[in-house]
């Protein structure tokens, strides 16, 4: 008999399924067990693949989408490097509308994977029809034959993670987490998980990580939009300017902020302690874990499972440069860091 050849049929069935890694020396002084989820092991290299592969399948499901049909999204990247990946497999074509504030890095990786780009200014309002949810309404009026996934307001982006990242991590850790961190930008990562293990263990609790300038964390603790709360940061993919639909506010226990420049320092720090490359959000939740645990949420029996949304390569031209730290003004005296290059 012919034996078979051990192979994936395409990389779509390598979405989901991540790995749990202990910290162990970032956390060397905090109290309780820390476990990263690293969604950078995903093909398209963040948890955005696991939503445009379940918003998309179900499209089809319903009979929405048929090959050669148009998607369209906003995003700040990550989705879309993700949708332009699915559709490039599926036989989509792939228009997205992203905010100026992405990275070129991240422009570039959008149009090398065969998608038509809309790049919008970052600091206007969202009902601004140069606004990046404004562009991709318009496209989608415009365009017969197109979808528009809309992943701040689509029900289904939390579907996507209370089928699988819930599931994974309550696997993973063999029903003994205690404590979900998780950044909020849709809202869908952190809402859908959420969802899953409280249903398996209400008193699991479930903290979220908001940026200053946004109005998540706000919004949570009144239920009232503050357009006061509002004003630039640099953090792609954290906080928003708008209330998503995709957020289940009643399935989070609370939000915590933390800063562009803690939340830099501390990506940078990952990888000098764990050597783990991860984005900037992940920088931002890890820095969440420290200011919780100053805070005294967490003892020596807690399992905290935080996710890392995305991978490193993503931000070289920002944390990851130092050029680019300096021009933010966060390198100060006591964290200059010493040039590691030696030239010969
Ligand atoms: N980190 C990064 C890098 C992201 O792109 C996103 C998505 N906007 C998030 C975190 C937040 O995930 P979610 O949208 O599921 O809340």
């Amino acid at each position: 008999m012919k034996k078979s050849i051990n192979a994936h049929d395409s990389v779509l069935s390598l979405i989901g399924d991540t790995p749990l890694v202990k910290l162990s020396n970032i956390t060397a002084s905090m109290k309780g067990n820390y476990f990263a989820k690293i969604e950078a092991f995903n093909p398209g290299h963040s948890s955005k693949d696991r939503i445009a592969l379940y918003i998309i399948e179900q499209a089809e499901k319903k009979g929405i989408l048929k090959p050669g049909d148009t998607i369209i999204e906003t995003t700040s990247g990550n989705t879309g490097f993700s949708i332009a990946m699915v559709s490039i497999l599926k036989g989509y074509e792939c228009i997205l509308a992203v905010s100026s504030k992405s990275s070129s890095d991240k422009i570039d990786m959008l149009k090398t994977m065969g998608a038509k780009v809309y790049v919008c200014p970052a600091h206007v309002k969202a009902d601004d029809p140069r606004s990046y949810y404004e562009v991709a309404k318009r496209l989608h009026s415009e365009i017969k034959d197109s979808v528009y996934i809309n992943q701040y307001f689509n029900e289904l982006n939390i579907e996507a993670h209370y089928n699988t990242t819930g599931p994974e991590i309550w696997n993973q850790t063999n029903g003994q987490i205690t404590h979900l961190v998780a950044c909020s930008g849709t809202g869908g990562t952190i809402s859908g998980t959420a969802r899953f293990l409280k249903e398996q263990n209400p008193n699991i609790k479930v903290i979220g990580i908001d940026a200053y300038g946004s109005v998540i964390q706000k919004y949570h603790q009144t239920r009232e939009f503050d357009s006061d709360e509002i004003y630039p940061y640099r953090i792609e993919g954290l906080g928003k300017n708008l209330i998503p639909t995709a957020t289940d506010f009643d399935a989070i226990d609370a939000f915590i902020k933390v800063t562009d420049e803690d939340s830099a320092h501390t990506a940078r720090e990952l990888a000098k302690t764990e050597g783990l490359f991860v984005g900037y959000t992940s920088g931002a939740a890890m820095q969440g874990l420290k200011q919780l645990e100053e805070d005294g949420v967490f003892d020596t029996t807690s399992n905290i499972v935080v996710i890392f949304p995305d991978h490193g390569s993503r931000y070289m031209s920002k944390i990851y440069s130092n050029d680019w730290m300096e021009k933010q003004g966060f390198f100060d005296s006591s964290r200059h860091e010493v040039e590691s290059i030696q030239y010969i």
